[in-house]
Parts: C-alpha cells; structure tokens; sequence
C-alpha cells in the first residue's frame, strides 16, 4: 500500500503530467460554452456538501470517503443525487483528470473524430434523455471536479460517461449513415470480457455463483481500479467496480442491497443505435440501482434502449436462487432463465435473431476468440458441476486454455485475455497483432457474499502475470501513440470488499 507522501508525489505527477490535456479541453469547453451553460441550468439542486479540506489530498468529504487496498480505490459515496455526483468528483479528482484524459486519447485515436463532437452528442443528444436523478449526479461530479480545480465541466462528463457506446456504437452508426470513409480502425466492439453464473445442483453449496473479468484496453484498464459503495437517497444500496468519473460500473459487476448479482459481457459484431434512445450508462446505473428481481432488471435496462454498449446481461436474483441471461439487442432481446444451470458469456450471441439481423458475427468458426471462449467456459462449468465455487472461479477467471490451438498459452482466444501476446488478428475482429488489450481485472461473488453486499476483486490480469509497457512499447513501436498513457499493470491479490467499510487493511 502507498504512503500518503509516495501518493502526494504520483499526484503531483500526475497534475503536471495532465495540465497539457487539460489546457485543450479547457479550449474544447470555451468553445461550447453557450452549451454547457444549458447544461448547468437544467441540473437540480446544486447544494454542496461541507468541504473538510480544500486539497487533493482530502480523504473525506462530508459522507463521502476514500482509501486504498489492494491497489483499488475504496470510495463511499452517500446522499442525494448532486450530493454522490459532488463527492465523486471530489475525491476523485486526480484520478478522474487522469482517466478522463487517457480515454478522450483512444476515443479521438480510434474515430478520428475530434473531442468536440463527442461534447456535442453528449449535450444535444444525450442529455435531454437523461433521468433528473443522474443529471443532477453528473453536475455534482463536475462541481466536486471544479471545487477540486480540476477543469472539466458537464458536457466532458457526460461524454466521457458513454465512453462504451459513443465510439463504438454511435459514430460507426453516423459514418453509416453519413457515408463518411471508413476509419483506419473497425470500430465494431468485439472482445469485452468472459463471465459465468451458475446456480442449484452445479454450484458446491447450490447457491450463485459469478464470475467476471473485464476485457478492455490496458490503458483502460489500468484505471479500472474503483470500487464504489454507494448509499442513494432513493433505491438500493450498490456495491460496484467501476473506472473514475463515470456513474455505471461500465463493466457492470455489481450487487445490491435487493439481491441481485449483476454482470455482462458484449455482444460481438454489433450494429444499431437509436438517436432518441437513453444512454445505456443511464440505463445501466438504475438497474444496478432499482432492480429488485431479475423482470424489473431488464425493465428498466430495456426500456429507451439506444443500442448502445449491447450486452448479454448475466444476472443473478441471490433471494431465489434463480440467474438469467438478458441478450438485449435493439430489435430482438431474448431472456433465458433457470434455477437449476449456467450462463457463460465471452461475447458470443446466442439468440438467432440477435446473429442473423444485428451482428455480423459468425457463431461457427472456433478460430474465433468469442466461440473458443464458448467453448472454454462449457469444458470449465461442465467439468465442475457440483464443485464451482469462488475459489474456481477465481481459477476460471486466469485461464489460459486454447480450444482453437488445443494447448495451453495466454492469447486473444483464452479466458484470460492476453491481446499484447496475440501475434494474430482474429476471426471476425479487427484488432491489431499484439493489441494491448485483454483482461484488465477480475471479480468473483456468491450468494453468500451477495447477502452480506461484499464480494472478491483482483487488479490486473486474473492469471497473475504482469504486464510491462516500457518494453512492450520498445518491442512494439506501432503502438508508440499509447506511450503518453500506457502503463504497467501489476496484478494485485484477490481482495474482499463489502459494504460501509472505512479503513484500509494492512498490505497482503
Ligand atoms: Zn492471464
């Protein structure tokens, strides 16, 4: 664990290191000025909390906290709607200015487009859909982030929360319909985590059990490293991962106080987004927060649906004992549920409809990470029935098994997603050889846990092997336009989190 005078010097760093990207967003919002002043007028309530200490290195901030273990950021956040956005912003300040601009780097990298028309389809197609409740959370942490003079204002926030489904989604959509040239990088989402719930006869106690690792950019995913416990004023109480700055957990692994047990993983190959639809961020986030079994979860996940960031939502409903599969499409969505079974997800679809109408994804060829994934998890669960637990799935979420090359060795088709060891692209996907790329972290939860609103987490790769980026980036110069952000990533121990907890543990 760091000290607090190691952690002053990383964010002084870090401070130094961002003015410059800070600077041209502070151009980006002058130049959207008359937007962002909408914006600030249609927020409620922009009472604010005490303010304990006027430094960076506040820990506290009125009911909100921080601290560290594990190397993840513990972060309590409680009251009304401005009032959680307001300490988010707060005590995440360095962190949110760090992640915000390494991902506006990619999304501007990837599109080609610049970071003002990500501002101006935050503010004039996505605001107006979003809940009063998150409009009010999403000002709050633009204010905690001023109070902390940190210069990011709400249309930077809102842009920056849809950084799954703009990219990805939207702007593949609008070169679409624009006929614009196709941009140097595909920009279909196609690998984005492996995960599993099980329940009944297949789990050691008959309970649920559920596994996610997050596959994303490594730069993405080395600051990935939040868990949020967060008490609202109105629904559940939500135990959640999450990446600074942004109100879903994004890789959607959480529980909450209702019972329900809550992952996904992408669809592949997606296409289709509804301009008048609700961000998927929104809709993510108040599922987390309102469900209460698994029929109101994909109410309210379905509902405005906008294509965006298009998941088989995996859920679990710890009171019943009962999981689900949500595949959620923008024509079709299909709900599979048992009692008694698994889900697996690598983002292979499964409904016919789903493949034939909205993907082009091919569910028959084994050369492909998603299908050789598919068949990963039905060898680990089927050979486990009556035996998973979290500790397998602990093992599940570190696997290196090829069933393409039928060998052992971390790649883009293993559970464990190794991109920067993947000398190929893929079937179906665009990614580039040695992509740095893969599974960033893993969390594990049962019902057990789920009832008493804790669960198990691990930075880095879920395997335990570290990732290196200063020799990655001299072996692999295509990648030099990551270097101003990427960054080793260290696997940490596997750690339990739960609910209220206010000290650090000593370092494992
Ligand atoms: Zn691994």
């Amino acid at each position: 664990m760091s000290s607090p005078v190691e952690n002053a010097g990383w964010r002084q760093g870090i401070a130094k290191f961002f003015r410059f990207f800070l600077g041209l967003s502070l151009v980006a919002s002058q130049l959207g000025a008359s937007g962002s002043a909408r914006l600030a007028s249609a927020a409620s309530n922009p009472a604010r909390p005490r303010l304990l200490q006027d430094s960076y290195m506040e820990t506290t901030q009125d009911k909100g906290y921080r601290f560290n273990r594990g190397g993840w950021i513990y972060v309590h956040l409680e009251g009304s709607p401005h009032e959680i956005g307001y300490q988010h912003g707060y005590l995440l300040a360095p962190e949110i200015a760090d992640t915000f601009a390494a991902v506006r780097l990619e999304m501007t990298h990837d599109t080609g487009h610049d970071w003002d028309s990500f501002r101006r389809a935050a503010r004039m197609m996505l605001w107006p859909k979003i809940d009063p409740e998150y409009q009010a959370e999403l000002q709050g942490i633009a204010d905690g982030l001023e109070a902390a003079k940190t210069k990011l204002d709400i249309e930077d926030i809102v842009a920056f929360n849809a950084f799954s489904e703009l990219p990805d989604y939207y702007v593949p959509w609008l070169n679409a319909v624009t006929h614009a040239s196709i941009p140097a990088r595909n920009l279909e989402a196609f690998e984005h985590c492996s995960a599993f719930v099980a329940t009944g006869s297949w789990t050691k106690d008959h309970g649920i059990v559920m596994g996610h690792n997050n596959w994303t950019s490594y730069i993405e995913g080395t600051r990935w490293r939040i868990m949020f416990d967060i008490v609202p004023q109105t629904g559940y109480r939500i135990l959640m991962d999450g990446i600074p700055g942004v109100i879903a957990s994004d890789d959607d692994f959480g529980v909450n106080s209702a019972g329900m047990m809550v992952t996904e993983t992408t669809i592949a190959n997606f296409r289709g987004w509804n301009t008048n639809g609700k961000a998927e961020f929104v809709r993510a986030r108040k599922a987390m927060q309102y469900a209460d079994s698994i029929d109101s979860y994909a109410k309210i996940i379905e509902d405005g649906n906008n294509g965006g960031y298009a998941n088989d939502w995996l859920l679990g409903d710890r009171k019943t004992g009962e999981i689900a599969r949500l595949e959620l499409g923008l024509k079709h969505t299909k709900l599979w549920r048992t009692s008694d079974g698994y889900f697996s997800g690598a983002n292979f679809p499964s409904d016919p409809d789903v493949i034939k109408d909205e993907t082009t994804f091919d569910p028959n060829n084994p050369a492909s990470g998603p299908n050789a994934r598919r068949i990963r998890w039905d060898q680990l669960l089927n050979g486990n029935k009556g035996k998973i637990d979290a500790s397998l799935a602990e093992i599940f979420l570190g696997d290196h098994f090829d069933t393409f090359a039928k060998k052992e060795g971390a790649n883009r088709r293993t559970l464990c997603g190794h991109g920067d060891a993947e000398p190929e692209t893929l079937p179906g996907s665009t990614a580039p050889p040695f992509d740095p790329w893969g599974a960033v972290q893993g969390k594990v939860v049962d019902s057990k846990m789920a009832a008493s609103m804790e669960f198990i987490a691990r930075l880095g790769h879920p395997c335990g092997i570290n990732f290196d980026a200063e020799k990655f980036l001299a072996d692999h110069p295509e990648f030099s336009w990551q270097s101003p952000v990427l960054r080793d990533m260290d696997a940490g121990p596997w750690t339990e989190f739960h609910i209220g907890e206010h000290v650090a543990q000593p370092a494992q």
